[in-house]
C-alpha cells in the first residue's frame, strides 16, 4: 500500500444526494452563523458514485497496522514531519517571544482510541497535563463530540470548548471576558439544524439496531455512527441504509473519519473556523505575535492545519504511528507523547516576549 492509498480513504467525503427534502433558509442569530451561511457548500455535488462511501470504509480500515517506525516510507515521512518531541528546540525556538494558544482535539489525542467511544476516558495524569498548559496558554479542546460529552471526559472548566466539529463554541466563565451568552455559548453557527440532527439520530438508531456492533451517537449538532465492532461483512449495509436515511435531507452531509461516518450540517463550518473564531474572539486576529499549536489525529484535523499553513501562524501537530499525508508541521506518535509535549512546554518556561 502506498502512503497516498492509505490517507485517500479517509479524506472521502460523501456528499449526501441532492434532491428534494428539508432545506434550511433562516439566517443564524449570531455573527458566527452569518459566517457559515456566507460559505455555505451545500450538497450540490451530485449524487453519491455507487460504492464509494463503502469502498472508502474499507479501504481507511486495515486489518494490520504497518510496523511503521522499520520502514523506509517511514522514514521519510519523519524527516518531512519530525517529532514535536525531538524536535522540541525548533518548536521553542519558532514559539519565543510570540503569545501561543493551545488547540487540542479529544479522541486520538488526549484519550486513547478504544472499541467503546463512551469509554474514551482521559488519565488523570493528562488532564494534570491539559490543566497546566491552561494556566499558561489559552486552551481550547476543539472535538467532534458534543460540547457536554467532551466536557464530562475532560472536567476542566478553565478551558475554551468548541464541540460538534467546532459547531458548539463554549468559553470559561472566569478567566475569560468574551462576550459569551449567560450559558458560556460564543457561537453556534448550526443551531437551526437542532430538530433535524434529533430527527435523524432517532432514525439512524432504529436502522442500526439490525446491525450487531453498530452505534449511533448524538453530538448535538452532528451525528457519528461507529462501526468499529462491526464486522466487515455488515459494512455495505450500513453504508447503504445511512446513505438512504440521508436522501431525505439534502442539507446534511456525510463525511468519514476513523471507522466512523459523520452526519453534519452542510454550512461551511469546520475546525479551522472554530480555530480562526477563537483567535479572532480572543482579540489576536491579525497580529504577528500570535503562536497556535493545534495537536489532532484525524481527517477533521487537517480543516485546523490548513487555517495554520494558510495565515503561517503556528504549527499543526498530528498524532499517528503511521505515515499519513497531512498539512501538519510535526508529529507526534500517541496520546502519551501529546501529554509529554505538553509537560516539556510548561516546564520550557516559553512565554510570550
Ligand atoms: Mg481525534
Amino acid at each position: 500500500m502506498t502512503k497516498h492509498s492509505a490517507f485517500a480513504a479517509e479524506d472521502a467525503v460523501a456528499p449526501a444526494p441532492a434532491q428534494a427534502g428539508r432545506h434550511f433558509s433562516s439566517l443564524p442569530p449570531r455573527d458566527c452563523r452569518k459566517a457559515a451561511l456566507g460559505r455555505m457548500d451545500l450538497a450540490t455535488s451530485g449524487p453519491l458514485r455507487a460504492g464509494s462511501l463503502v469502498d472508502s470504509m474499507r479501504a481507511s480500515s486495515p486489518r494490520h497496522a504497518k510496523p511503521a517506525a522499520a520502514d523506509a516510507e517511514y522514514l521519510d515521512w519523519i524527516e518531512k514531519h519530525p517529532s514535536a518531541l525531538e524536535g522540541f528546540e525548533s518548536v521553542l525556538a519558532a514559539a519565543q517571544g510570540k503569545q501561543i494558544v493551545m488547540f487540542l482535539d479529544y479522541d486520538g489525542t488526549l484519550s486513547p482510541i478504544v472499541q467503546d467511544p463512551e469509554s474514551a476516558v482521559m488519565t488523570e495524569d493528562m488532564r494534570d497535563a491539559v490543566r497546566s498548559v491552561a494556566q499558561h496558554f489559552p486552551t481550547a479542546i476543539v472535538s467532534g463530540r458534543g460540547r457536554d460529552k467532551v466536557f464530562n471526559f475532560v472536567k476542566l472548566e478553565e478551558l475554551y470548548y468548541a464541540g460538534s466539529h467546532g459547531m458548539d463554541i463554549w468559553a470559561p466563565k472566569t478567566g475569560s471576558n468574551l462576550k459569551a451568552n449567560g450559558d458560556g455559548i460564543l457561537c453556534q453557527p448550526a443551531i437551526d439544524f437542532l430538530p433535524v440532527i434529533e430527527e435523524v439520530f432517532q432514525t439512524l438508531t432504529e436502522k442500526m439496531e439490525s446491525i450487531p456492533g453498530a452505534m449511533v451517537e448524538n453530538n448535538k449538532f452532528c451525528l457519528s455512527v461507529h462501526f468499529r465492532c462491526v464486522a466487515e461483512e455488515e459494512w455495505d449495509g450500513l453504508g447503504e441504509q445511512v446513505r438512504a436515511v440521508l436522501e431525505g435531507y439534502p442539507d446534511l452531509r456525510l463525511t468519514k473519519g476513523r471507522k466512523v461516518l459523520e452526519i453534519r450540517p452542510s454550512i461551511k463550518w469546520d475546525k479551522g473556523n472554530a480555530l480562526e473564531f477563537l483567535l479572532e474572539a480572543l482579540g489576536f486576529a491579525g497580529r504577528g505575535d500570535i503562536f497556535p499549536i493545534y495537536i489532532g489525529d484525524d481527517r477533521t484535523d487537517e480543516d485546523a492545519f490548513k487555517v495554520l499553513r494558510k495565515t503561517g501562524q503556528g504549527i499543526g501537530i498530528l498524532v499517528t504511528k503511521s505515515p499519513k499525508e497531512t498539512g501538519g508541521s510535526y508529529s507526534l506518535r500517541e496520546p502519551d507523547e501529546v501529554k509529554e509535549f505538553l509537560r516539556k512546554l510548561v516546564k520550557s518556561g516559553v512565554t510570550k516576549g
